[in-house]
Parts: structure tokens; sequence; C-alpha cells
């Protein structure tokens, strides 16, 4: 069931995970190149999270008042984020975006939003190829991604109308596109200087420092929002930012802002989470992993550039986006809208036992190593040399 021809919808039922091993419903064994979209940074099962999960569970799951383990979490988080002084906790990326947005139209008492084509916030925040009719119906302002002279300009003239800015400082789903540090830096000076708050979604890009892209670009947002990995690998989303901003959800005020959310504590995410944080995810294991995804993006570009072809590897770290077009890839207009070459190499890669992203979206996990990323690269080749 898990070998269909290229144009055929290619659907694997996975039924087991260990490392970076995925198994699917046939018996067919691939390296998990994909790493459930950046929240399976720990791989599969990874023994430390386990046994957190398992100690949690043995004491209960549905408390109903706050746990022992969220304020561990909440302070992991608060110490590893620069921008982040207080944080607040839900159930999804998606959420977590909304509620910053809503957060930042609360305060500031305007309702516009600046986003950027191609950007891919949640589910019912998506910007890819126009505005998503699933949308919330916000005032939304759509600019170019690494346009910084633009986008500063619909600062500057949308100021009077925008709460917010929100930006991927690494555009994931639109092809694994690094925001320019000008074009970031840019968005931080206009959106200060009238008075428009700077939301960075961090939900993919969190895992490339321990203090997330925030932190490598040496840029404060006002508002920063978490998920994914963050959660241990389990359902998890996190919006925080400046005490000021933040601390409107204070119960203890007369004017808090009310957010409620069954399981925004729960307990098996909380425990989760924080064994990963303070006992997996060193800085050490972060540069390694960086290392092995610009390994990965140096083989690539140098056998496309050997070969003369059309292709080439984008991205960050440990996240790397593979493309058929010579680049550079500076937004969602430089993707090559057709799929064929796309479809096909993904077929040949699972034939080869790699699984990632069929529209070129490769996310590693901390069990692989040097050896999966050679193999990765060789199999990419061997494909690039039929071209
Ligand atoms: N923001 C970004 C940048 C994402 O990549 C995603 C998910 N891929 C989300 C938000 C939404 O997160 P979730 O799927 O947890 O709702």
């Amino acid at each position: 069931m898990a070998r269909l021809r290229a144009g055929q919808l290619t659907v694997m039922l996975i039924v087991r995970g260990e490392g970076a091993r995925i198994t699917d419903a046939d018996g067919h064994e691939y390296v998990d190149f994909l790493g459930e979209y950046t929240a399976g940074l720990y791989g599969h099962s990874h023994p430390v999270i386990v046994e957190a999960i398992r100690e949690a569970l043995a004491d209960g799951i549905v408390l109903g008042a706050p746990n022992r383990y969220e304020t561990l979490l909440a302070e992991a988080v608060c110490a590893r984020f620069p921008a982040i002084d207080l944080v607040r906790f839900c159930n999804s990326g998606t959420e977590a975006n909304l509620l910053a947005v809503s957060l930042s139209r609360a305060v500031t008492g305007r309702s516009g939003v600046l986003v950027f084509a191609g950007a891919y916030h949640g589910g019912i925040l998506l910007f890819a190829h126009g505005i998503s009719p699933l949308n919330p119906p916000f005032q939304w302002v759509v600019g170019e991604y690494n346009d910084a002279a633009g986008a500063a300009r619909l600062v500057r003239e949308h100021a009077h109308e925008l709460a917010a800015v929100i930006v991927e400082p690494l555009q994931g789903a639109a092809g694994v596109i690094p925001g320019d540090p000008a074009f970031l830096r840019a968005l931080r000076e206009a959106t200060a200087s009238h008075g428009v708050l700077l939301i960075f979604d961090e939900v993919m890009t969190s895992r490339l420092s321990t203090g997330g892209m925030q932190q490598v670009l040496g840029i404060d947002p006002d508002l920063t929002t978490l998920a994914k990995f963050v959660g241990g690998g389990l359902s998890f989303g996190a919006f925080g930012g400046r005490a000021d901003l933040m601390s409107r959800f204070d119960p203890s005020r007369p004017d808090a802002l009310q957010h409620g959310g069954t399981f925004n504590n729960d307990v098996l995410t909380m425990a989760a989470g924080v064994a990963g944080l303070t006992r997996v995810l060193t800085d050490a294991e972060i540069t390694r992993l960086n290392g092995l995804g610009d390994r990965l993006r140096d083989r690539l570009n140098g056998f496309a550039v050997e070969r003369g072809i059309e292709f080439c590897a984008t991205g960050y770290g440990s996240l790397v986006g593979i493309h058929f077009t010579r680049g550079p890839v500076r937004n969602e207009h430089d993707v090559p809208e057709s799929a064929e070459l796309r479809g096909i190499l993904h077929l040949h890669m699972l034939e080869r036992g790699f699984s990632y992203g069929r529209r070129g979206f490769i996310a590693l996990s901390l069990p692989l190593g040097e050896p999966e990323i050679d193999g990765f690269a060789a199999a990419v080749d061997e494909f690039l040399a039929t071209v």
C-alpha cells in the first residue's frame, strides 16, 4: 500500500517509530527526515521523554488544577528565549498565533495585521498564494517576504490600523526560506517606531538555537509563539513575550483578559516538555544537528552545481528545503510551481528508504547522524544523475 506511482496520492500508514526510523503498515522501514514537520525533533520514543510520560501518567493525567510540571516548563521556556519574560500554554501553534494576534489587537485597540505571502501560521492562518477563506476575518495586509523596504513602507502606511506584524524568522511551509537579518531588523525598527507589535512565529525556528532565531539574530520581538517539539512531541502551543503585555492575563487585575482552555496545562505534555528541554536538548546537541543540516545542504548544492542541474537546497541548520530551481529562493514566488519532479524524487527517495515532506521539506531529528545524512544525499544524487 505504501508504493504508488507518480501522480497518485502517496499515503503511508505509519504504524511504528523508533529513533530516526519509521515503519509502515506493510513493514517497509524508512529513515525519517520529516521529523513530523519539526515536532519530532527528539526522534521517536526518546527514552528520557517516554520515561517522563510514564512517571507523570502514574500520578493521573487530568487533575483539574495547576500541576507540578507547568511551572518547570514555563521556567525552562523563559530561561531559553531572550524575548519571553512570561509565557502561557495552549494546545497548538495555530492557537498560540491566534492568541498572540488577538492579544495585540486587544492591547493596541487596532485590528489590522501585517503578514507575509507564503506564511503558514496555522490551519486557519494560511497565506500561501493568497489569503485562505478559512482565516479569521481580520484586516490582513499582505507583504512580500524578504522585501525589507516594502515591509517598512507597509508598516508606515498602515500604522494607524495595524495591531501587529507576524512573521516566521524562516518561512517553513513556503519552502524553508530563511529571512534576511536585514529584513527582520527592518521589521523590528519599523514596528517599534510606529507602536505596532512584532510577533515572531518561532513554532518551527525555535529549534535552531537554544533561544530560537531571536537569539541567533539578536532581535527581540514583542511576542513569540512556540509549539511542536517544545511539548516533547505531544500536542502543544505557547505564546509569550514582554511582561507588560503578557501580564494583561494576570487574573488578579480587575481588567484581566481571560484565557481559558481545558488542556492548556496537559500533564503529559508538560512533563514531556520539561524532560526534553532540561535533559535532552542541550546547546551541543542543537549545534550538532544544525551541523548535520549544513552538511546535507552543502552536499546537495554541490551535486546540483557539479551536474549543472536546476536544483538547490535551502534552509538554516537542521531545517532543509529542496527545490527544482537554481535559486536563490527568497520568497514563495521563487519556488517552482510544477510538482512533477518533486513528486518523482519523493517516490525515488521512499523507494531508497528515506521519508521526508513531499513538497521538499526536511526537519532533522536528534537520532540522525552522518551516515544517514550521507545516505540521503547519495540517494538524491542518484536521482539527479537521471534528470
Ligand atoms: N506556525 C508555523 C510556522 C508552523 O509551521 C505551524 C505548523 N506547521 C504552525 C504555526 C501551526 O502549528 P500547529 O500545527 O501546532 O497548529
